[in-house]
C-alpha cells in the first residue's frame, strides 16, 4: 500500500441549474466562499463554480457544473444521495436559526452515530447536511462570509451513497484504505485510519436491496473526488486501484491533477492531488471575482463571456440576522380585543421555533367575555429568539438576547401609549419566550400584572450570579415546568422563583414529573386564575 494514505475527500462536484441560484445559496446561505469561477473544461460554453472555505482548502470544496436547461435528478441506487458539512457541536442552533430566517425548509434528524444533523436541499434539489460533531476542527472562515467564525462550515463531514448491496463497493473502498468503523441500521461507514481528524473522512454507504436507480440531473452528485497528497502518490495509488478497476490516466485539471474510476456500485471517483490549488491563476484577496480560463481556453475569452449567463457575486452584505439589533422590526401578531378597548394587556411570547400564531390560539382559553383582553406576540426573527441555550454565556446570545429584551419592551411601550399602565401588562412566554419574559421582567423590574413562564428561567450560565436589583412589588408570578425537562433544569426554574421572590414577586411554583415539553391544559388553567385574579384584584374600569 501506498505510503501516504487516502485521508478522506478532496471535493465533490455536482450538477446544478440556475447558476444565480447556485451561487447565492452557497455564499449567502451557507456562507461558504466562491473559490473559483471558471468553465466546465470538457464544455467551455458552460460554467464550473468552486466554493469552499477562505482559502480553497481540500477537503471543503463542493464544485458545480450548472446548467440552466438540465432537468431535475431524482436521487436513487448508485448514487451519493446526500453531501455533508461539519459544524461544531454548538453550532446546531445557529444554523436551524440561519435556515429558518433563510427561509430553507429543513429536517432535524434523530440523532445518527453520535451527531446531530440538519438536511435540506438546495435549489436545484441536491440533499445536502449539516452535521455537527465534537471533532469539527478549525476552520479558515471565509472572508465575505456572514456567519460568525466559529460557527462556519468547516469542510465536508463525508457523503452518503445508496447502493443495492455494498460488498464490492466495499470491496475499492479498502483498496483505497477506507475500512468500516461504524454500522447503523443498513447505514455503513468507512473512513480511512488518521492521527487527527480528517475532513470529508466518512463515507457512508446506505444499503437497500429494493432501491431504484436513480436519474442524474439539477442536484445529482457528478463524482466525489478523494485526496492525493502529492503527484507521486497519486501515481502510486493509481498503481493499486488499476489492479481492480480501470482508471483514466492523469489529467490536468489546473487547479489539481486528477485520475477518474467509477467504483462498481456505479459512483464515479476521482483521486486529485492537493497542489497547485485555487491561488494558481488569481490572487487568494480576490478568489473567484473574475472568470478565470486555463491557457488553452483564454484566447476564446471574448467569446465565451458573451455566452457564459451573467452572474453578480455579493460579498458580505448584512441583512436580517447579522443586523445588530435583529428583532427590532420583526412582526407582531394580536388576538382578543383592540388595544383601545382592552382592560389589559398579555404580551405572549414564542418558544424556539414560533410561529407567534402558535402560541396566540392560548388566547381563547386566557380570556373571557367579562375580563376583555388585547394579546401581543411578536415573532422572532429567524423564530428563535437567541441562538443557543438559555444557559450559555450571555456574550453567546448576543446580540439577539439584547435585541430580544428591546423588542418586549417595544411591545410593551406600545400598550402603554395606548393607555394600559404596566400593573394591566401581563408577560407570559413558553420555554424560550419564558426565559425571555422572566429575564425581561428581572431585568426591567415594576408592578406587572403578572409574569407566566411555562417550563423557562432566568438567563445565564450555571453557578453565575443570576440576581437582579429592583422591586417587583407582588408582581404574581407563575413558574409551572415539567421535571426533567429536556431544555430547561428544574432547579434553574427553582433558582428563578427564589430570585424572584427575593424581588418582591408573589410566585407561584409547579412541577409535573414527566410532562412533555408543552403548555399542558392544567399549566393553561394556572395562567388563566393567576390573570384573571391579578385584574379581580384592580380598580374596575368600567
Ligand atoms: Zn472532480
Amino acid at each position: 500500500m501506498p505510503a501516504q494514505p487516502i485521508v478522506g475527500l478532496h471535493h465533490v462536484t455536482a450538477i446544478a441549474s440556475d447558476p444565480q441560484a447556485n451561487l447565492d445559496f452557497y455564499t449567502q446561505v451557507l456562507g461558504l466562499r466562491f473559490v473559483k469561477r471558471t468553465v466546465n473544461f470538457d464544455d467551455p460554453g458552460t460554467y464550473h463554480f468552486y466554493f469552499g472555505d477562505d482559502i480553497g482548502s481540500p477537503g471543503t470544496i463542493l464544485t458545480f457544473f450548472p446548467w440552466p436547461r438540465v432537468g431535475r435528478g431524482s436521487a436513487g441506487a448508485g448514487e451519493v444521495t446526500h453531501t455533508a458539512f461539519s459544524i461544531p457541536l454548538a453550532s446546531i442552533a445557529y444554523w436551524e436559526q440561519r435556515l429558518t430566517a433563510k427561509r430553507i425548509t429543513f429536517q432535524r434528524s434523530p440523532r445518527r452515530f453520535n451527531e446531530e444533523l440538519l438536511t435540506f436541499a438546495d435549489p436545484a434539489g441536491m440533499q445536502i447536511e449539516l452535521v455537527a460533531h465534537a471533532e469539527s476542527g478549525a476552520v479558515h472562515a471565509p472572508r465575505f462570509s456572514d456567519v460568525p467564525a466559529e460557527h462556519a462550515i468547516r469542510g465536508f463531514f463525508g457523503v452518503t451513497m445508496l447502493h443495492i448491496e455494498a460488498t464490492e463497493t466495499a470491496h475499492i473502498l479498502a483498496v483505497m484504505g477506507f475500512h468500516k468503523i461504524a454500522e447503523e441500521g443498513n447505514r455503513l461507514r468507512f473512513a480511512a485510519p488518521n492521527q487527527t481528524p480528517a475532513l470529508g473522512n466518512h463515507i457512508d454507504i446506505v444499503v437497500d436491496p429494493r432501491a431504484a436507480t436513480g436519474r442524474p440531473g439539477a442536484g445529482s452528485v457528478h463524482h466525489i473526488a478523494f485526496r492525493a497528497a502529492n503527484d507521486e502518490s497519486q501515481l502510486e495509488w493509481r498503481a493499486e486501484i488499476t489492479q481492480h478497476l480501470p482508471a483514466t490516466e492523469v489529467l490536468d485539471r489546473e487547479y489539481f491533477h486528477s485520475i477518474y474510476f467509477r467504483e462498481p456500485g456505479g459512483v464515479l471517483f476521482e483521486l486529485a492531488t492537493d497542489n497547485p490549488g485555487f491561488a494558481i491563476d488569481e490572487p487568494l484577496e480576490s478568489l473567484g471575482e473574475r472568470l478565470c480560463l486555463p491557457p488553452w481556453l483564454e484566447a476564446r475569452r471574448p467569446g465565451l463571456e458573451q455566452r457564459l449567463p451573467a452572474i453578480t457575486l455579493h460579498k458580505g452584505e448584512a441583512e436580517g440576522l447579522n443586523s445588530p439589533d435583529p428583532h427590532a422590526s420583526c412582526e407582531l401578531f394580536r388576538a382578543g380585543v383592540p388595544l383601545e378597548k382592552a382592560v389589559g394587556v398579555v404580551i405572549l411570547l414564542h418558544g424556539r421555533g414560533g410561529p407567534a400564531r402558535d402560541i396566540l390560539t392560548l388566547s381563547r382559553a386566557l380570556a373571557s367575555d367579562s375580563l376583555p383582553l388585547a394579546f401581543l406576540a411578536p415573532e422572532a426573527e429567524g423564530m428563535a429568539w437567541y441562538p443557543n441555550s438559555f444557559l450559555a454565556d450571555r456574550d453567546q446570545n448576543q446580540p439577539f438576547l439584547d435585541s430580544a429584551l428591546a423588542r418586549v419592551q417595544s411591545v410593551v411601550d406600545l400598550a402603554l401609549a395606548a393607555g394600559i399602565p404596566r400593573e394591566r401588562i401581563v408577560l407570559a412566554g413558553f420555554s424560550q419566550g419564558a426565559c425571555l419574559a422572566t429575564e425581561f421582567l428581572a431585568t426591567h423590574p415594576a408592578r406587572y400584572a403578572g409574569l407566566i413562564a411555562w417550563t423557562g428561567g432566568l438567563i445565564g450560565p450555571p453557578g453565575s450570579d443570576l440576581s437582579h436589583p429592583g422591586n417587583l412589588a407582588g408582581t404574581p408570578a407563575l413558574f409551572a415546568s415539567s421535571d426533567p425537562d429536556a431544555w430547561v433544569p428544574w432547579p434553574r426554574v427553582q433558582e428563578s422563583a427564589k430570585i424572584l421572590t427575593a424581588m418582591g414577586a408573589d410566585v407561584t411554583l409547579r412541577s409535573y414529573p414527566g410532562k412533555p415539553h408543552s403548555v399542558s391544559g392544567e399549566e393553561i388553567e394556572l395562567a388563566r386564575h393567576l390573570i384573571h385574579h391579578a385584574f379581580d384584584a384592580l380598580p374596575s374600569t368600567a
